[in-house]
């Protein structure tokens, strides 16, 4: 998440808060702690044990739990609202026999009910336009929470499960062992929310014309971390700190409108059947283009789809191998651009999602700043692992996921812009793709350390 102020306020508040933590130490035990700036960082560690061992370093009973996913997905863009039917393979590494498992139901912040709201204070600005003080406190509130449709076991037969706000317990009828594994489903549906009306980090984007753009993220039920530091850690989300997620296998089928360009965390598995014969021909282009990208959709065809709502419905299939997380990008408002970026000895694509309102400052820059940050953040740390990283162009937006992030940096609408604008956008860039490497990659939870990936990432950056 692009929040540098917030991140060097929350680490200030953070030194704030050991600083003071220390001082009360102090008094209780009468001055006797190390308050030096420099002493021996161990102090700071926990003890090390047979998990986590004194280098810091996996110990030799280390674990992590995996999640594997399989999904459909469609998106009905009329009715702005997604449905998705997933199973999910839950591999108990831990040496604990569990008796429940928590779920992760994200959207439901965005439930008409939902208690996030209370924590952004109900203060009225002295200037506020009729619409917006109606939407605050007099128009029904938007409800995009998660309907949860069935929870069922791998024999169909339904399980039972607690929801708490953003949280899910599934109820298990016989504990799941220690080494092994059981699938279960999940059926939901939910609304999508207008993010650039309502503030979200996914959504969609309503244009002039009635097309949408949408960038979709913690948009399915996910499986919370099981560890030996915390058990389950099923705190609640709260719309400003992120995730903590296990590594899985993601087989995804996303069905969109026919005339949508979608692209997503994993490898495209049906390229054939949605591309056209002209977009393959450019895409083998690409895959050989190093030094600039080839237009796999142009502005002139993105312009030409946006005047048509196709009745039809095209299924985008997707196969992502260990990753943490998903996210997709969709709409026939699309522009498509990519290059080929050299890494050791792989190709790795850099990728960009823009509507026209993104030009012409996005043709220019967006995956040129993908290919330089893949290539100096893997010069700096370690290769890039993934096939592609994906820059989707999407007002106020500046959030990561696997392989794909949105961002933000629009021209103004006669196409011309400031520096600041331009730089911002860059910088965006760089910042949400950088994430890939921290914390997509090496997996710290975020909702325990935000410091960590936001530290490393804008070192990196
Ligand atoms: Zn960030």
């Amino acid at each position: 998440m692009t929040k540098i102020k917030y991140c060097f306020a929350s680490m200030l508040f953070l030194f704030a808060a050991v600083v003071s933590a220390q001082e009360e130490d102090k008094v209780r035990e009468g001055g006797h702690t190390n308050q030096s700036k420099f002493k021996q960082l161990y102090e700071e560690f926990a003890t090390p044990n047979t998990y986590r061992s004194a280098s810091g370093a996996p110990g030799p009973d280390y674990y992590q739990q995996q999640a594997n996913y399989k999904m459909n997905i469609e998106l009905d863009d009329e009715n702005h609202r997604i449905y998705g039917e997933e199973t999910i393979t839950y591999i108990n590494n831990s040496p604990d026999d569990l008796e429940f498992l928590w779920v992760q139901l994200d959207q439901n912040i965005r439930a008409n009910d939902s208690k996030a709201l209370l924590k952004n204070g109900k203060k009225i600005s002295p200037e506020e336009s009729v619409e917006d003080f109606a939407k605050k406190y007099v128009n029904p509130a938007f409800d995009g929470g998660f309907n949860i449709a069935h929870v069922k076991d791998a024999l169909g037969k339904p399980l039972p499960y607690t929801i708490s706000f953003t949280m899910m317990r599934v109820d298990l009828p016989k504990p799941l062992k220690s080494k092994e594994q059981m699938s279960f489903s999940i059926k939901w549906d939910y609304n999508v929310v207008n993010h650039v009306v309502d503030r979200a980090r996914s959504g969609y984007e309503e244009f002039a014309d009635g097309n949408r753009a949408y960038v979709i993220a913690q948009f399915f039920p996910r499986m919370a971390v099981y560890n030996d530091v915390e058990g389950w850690q099923n705190h609640q989300f709260w719309g400003n700190g992120e995730f903590a997620l296990n590594f899985g296998d993601y087989e995804v089928n996303i069905t969109v409108p026919a005339d949508h360009i979608l692209d997503a965390t994993g490898t495209l598995q049906n390229r054939k059947e949605v591309f056209s014969k002209e977009m393959i021909k450019r895409y083998e282009k690409a895959k050989k283009s190093y030094d600039k990208p080839v237009l796999i959709v142009s502005q002139e065809e993105a312009e030409a789809a946006s005047k048509e709502f196709s009745n039809q419905k095209k299924t985008w299939k997707f196969f992502a191998k260990n990753v943490r997380d998903y996210g997709f990008a969709t709409s026939r408002r699309f522009i498509w651009d990519m290059q080929a970026v050299k890494l050791s000895n792989r190709d790795v694509m850099a990728v960009s999602l823009y509507p026209p309102e993104g030009n012409p400052l996005w043709e220019e820059y967006s995956t040129k700043a993908v290919a330089l940050t893949l290539k100096s953040y893997s010069a700096h740390s370690f290769d890039y692992p993934y096939p592609k990283a994906i820059s989707v162009h999407a007002k106020n937006q500046g959030m990561e996921y696997p392989m794909i992030c949105w961002n933000y940096g629009r021209p103004n609408p006669d196409g011309t812009y400031s520096d600041r604008v331009k730089f911002g956008m860059i910088s965006v860039i760089i910042h949400e793709v950088g994430h890939n490497f921290f914390p997509m990659i090496v997996n710290s939870d975020e909702r325990q350390w935000g410091w960590m990936d936001e530290g490393l990432d804008t070192f990196m950056q």
